[in-house]
This record gives C-alpha cells, sequence and structure tokens, in this order.
C-alpha cells in the first residue's frame, strides 16, 4: 500500500523533534551536529531568538491579508535587499522554484515588450538544479528529473558548465537569458570560477542577453558574501534567491534591475501566499543579522578553518576523500566511495551531511556554527572516514 506521504523521497529512518543552534535532537534523545542545515536552508541554526521572536510576534499580530493590499513587513524587506543589491525591484515567492518561474518569465516578457518576441531561448548548463516546477526541470534538462513527466517547456539549451567556445557558439539572435548558479549546489558543489562569471557578464551585455543568477542554495552569506556573484564584482539582471533567505521559513524571491523587470506590470503574475507577513517578518530578521558589521568575516574566518581542517582529513583518508571544493560555508567532499555510505557513516557519528551529484558531500552548516562545532565536526567526520576504509 503507497505511504501516506507521497513517497517521491527515499528518507533515513531519522526523526528530529527540536533543535538549537547548530544541532538537532532525534525522538530517541541523540544531538546530531547538523552540517546540512535543511539544505543550506537553517542559515542562522536552529530556533534562533531573533527569528523565533520575530515569527512568534507577526503570528500573534497578523498572518495574512494577500496581495490585493499593501504588506509592511514585505515592503520593508523589499527595501532592504534594494538597499543591499544590485536589485531596483523584489518579487516575493515560496520557493526557488517559484523563483525559477518568475525568472523565466521576467526575461522573456523583456524582451517581448521590447519587439523582439523571438527571443525565447533561455542557455542553462549541465548539472544545474532550478527547481521541481515545470520550468525548473526544464531549465536544468537532466533525465532524472524530466523522464516520463511528457512535453517539457521549449526554449532551453544546456551548455557545459563553464564552457566559453560553446557558449559563445550558442548565443544568437533568439537567446533570451542565460540562467546560472554561480556555484552549483545539487551539482555537486561546483563553483564557476569569478574569470567565468565575468566573461559570461560580458557576453551577456555583447548580445543585448539578460543574466539570470540562481542563488537560491549560495546567496544569502552562505559563500562568505552576501551574494556569490560579488567575488566576481559582477552584478545580475534578475537574481534568485530563497533557502536561506527564509531561515527555515518558505521564502523567496526574485530580485530585478528595473531594466530587466520593465515587462512585469500589473496584472502579469501573482502569488496568493508570496510575501505574506510571516515569511517576511522573518526574512527581515534573518537580513538585519547576516548584514550585521562582521557577520560576513565570520563565516569567511569559520570557512577558512573548516576548509583547512577538511583538507587534513582528506590527507588522513586518501582512500575515502579526492579533495575539498566549494565556497565559504557551502563545501563539498568529493569522494572515492559512494557518497550515500559516508553520509550513512555520519548519521552513525551523529553528523548530518547532504549528498550531492558527482559524488560529492556537501557540508552546509549553519552560518552560526562556533570553532569548537568545526573542530567536533571534522572529528566526527574522521571517524566516520575510519569505519569505511
Ligand atoms: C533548492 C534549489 C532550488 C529550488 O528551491 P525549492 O525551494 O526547493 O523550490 C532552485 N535552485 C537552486 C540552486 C537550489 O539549490
Amino acid at each position: 500500500m503507497i505511504s501516506s506521504v507521497l513517497p517521491t523521497y527515499s528518507r533515513a529512518p531519522l526523526s528530529f523533534v527540536s533543535g538549537s543552534g547548530s544541532w538537532l535532537v532525534e525522538a530517541d534523545g541523540r544531538r546530531f551536529l547538523d552540517l546540512g542545515a535543511g539544505i543550506a536552508v537553517n542559515a542562522l541554526g536552529h530556533a534562533h531568538p531573533a527569528l523565533t521572536k520575530a515569527l512568534s510576534d507577526q503570528a500573534g499580530a497578523l498572518w495574512h491579508t494577500s496581495n490585493l493590499y499593501e504588506i509592511p513587513q514585505q515592503r520593508a524587506l523589499a527595501d532592504r535587499l534594494v538597499d543591499l543589491t544590485f536589485a531596483d525591484t523584489v518579487f516575493f515567492t515560496n520557493s526557488g522554484t517559484e523563483a525559477c518561474e518568475l525568472a523565466v518569465k521576467m526575461a522573456r516578457k523583456y524582451h517581448f515588450e521590447r519587439g523582439a518576441p523571438e527571443r525565447v531561448e533561455i542557455i542553462t548548463f549541465l548539472g544545474s538544479f532550478h527547481g521541481r516546477s515545470s520550468a525548473g526541470i526544464a531549465a536544468a534538462g537532466s533525465e532524472k528529473m524530466t523522464h516520463g513527466f511528457g512535453p517539457l517547456l521549449p526554449g532551453f539549451t544546456h551548455l557545459e558548465f563553464g564552457d566559453h567556445d560553446a557558449l559563445n557558439a550558442a548565443l544568437t539572435d533568439k537567446t533570451c537569458a542565460v540562467m546560472v548558479e554561480p556555484v552549483q549546489g545539487e551539482g555537486g558543489i561546483r563553483p564557476l570560477p569569478d574569470a567565468c562569471l565575468k566573461g559570461l557578464r560580458d557576453l551577456c551585455d555583447a548580445h543585448g542577453v539578460l543574466m539570470i543568477l540562481d542563488e537560491v542554495q549560495c546567496g544569502v552569506a552562505r559563500t562568505g558574501k552576501l551574494f556569490a556573484h560579488e567575488w566576481a564584482g559582477i552584478t545580475p539582471d534578475i537574481m534568485m534567491v530563497a533557502k536561506g533567505i527564509g531561515g527555515g521559513f518558505p521564502l523567496g524571491a526574485v530580485l530585478a534591475t528595473e531594466e530587466a523587470a520593465s515587462g512585469m506590470t500589473a496584472g502579469t503574475h501573482g502569488s496568493t501566499y508570496g510575501g505574506n507577513p510571516l515569511g517576511c517578518a522573518v526574512g527581515l530578521a534573518v537580513l538585519d543579522h547576516v548584514a550585521e558589521p562582521g557577520f560576513l568575516d565570520e563565516v569567511s574566518r569559520k570557512a577558512g578553518l573548516l576548509r583547512q581542517r577538511l583538507e587534513g582529513l582528506v590527507a588522513a583518508h586518501p582512500d575515502v576523500f579526492d579533495h575539498v571544493r566549494g565556497s565559504g560555508l557551502m563545501l563539498g567532499l568529493k569522494c572515492k566511495i559512494a557518497p550515500a555510505d559516508l553520509v550513512n557513516a555520519a548519521y552513525a557519528q551523529e553528523l548530518i551531511t547532504v549528498p550531492a551529484a558527482d559524488n560529492v558531500v556537501r557540508l552546509l552548516p549553519p552560518l552560526t556554527i562556533t570553532d569548537d562545532e568545526i573542530a567536533q565536526a571534522v572529528d566526527r567526520l574522521d571517524r566516520a572516514a575510519a569505519s569505511l576504509s
């Protein structure tokens, strides 16, 4: 008989009942050190007092009114994002894949309104992940995500990640946009080198093509900058955000320049829940925290510490690990064994990690992880690796 929960996930036999900071408590009382953070979502860890307060204060005042009315929390969060980034305007969603939907619609509408309705083709990259909506799976295009789901949304060209020659050849007068993750997450923590991102920006400019960055996983301070593209010194036209921005509350956003957003006039897009007071109150608390002076430097410092310890771990277990890669606190351990084996061995050490494609195990700790917790995490990984070799 089918499970009452649609069986689209193969789940680990763990049920967590509470959390605090970098720790999750299992129903049986075991305390797990969390280097997954709900897949890069709990940016400030579990039960952060400022987020709990923002949510419960808002819950006591007003949950939902709809976008038929002004939503002050939404305006405040949009103002804050506009202040802190390249963007002139923001639309809020409930998830990353909804952000992908709007990014695609916005880019196509931009060209349509400028008299180039034939510009619909969006270039994306192999190994990418943009969520599970029809546009999201068509954008990523992998067999695993699209198989059996009938006609795909047309207008996507998939290229090898970082192949400039292929990109040059693929840009035509039908190209609408390039959509790329500055650091691929699900694809196996594959950072696009800064020079590539710069080159991509130049190519987009030269061809009148919009640059859409998917920072759903790598954004919101994860790499040590508020958004990962800042490392390359470029700005996109449109950016997808989700995961960390809500700190665990479902919240996503599309950020855009005024120019790129110019086709999106009243009535062209909407969402019942997107930008509701609860999500935006939490998002504002997250952003206030990560934008505090010194926060990003701390992320980078701790990332350096974790990375250094991981290099030592890789050297100590050459039969288990190939190398470490990634950016900031978005790190991947490229394995020589099946990543699921390492993830399971880590569970046995009460440590949470997340598998990814390309034989990689992801480490995406809360950005608030302490030095001591980093040391404990690496000790646990060391024991997990030792149990496998
Ligand atoms: C998780 C993710 C998405 C999809 O977000 P959902 O909230 O699961 O819809 C899109 N893009 C990237 C890069 C992601 O990591």
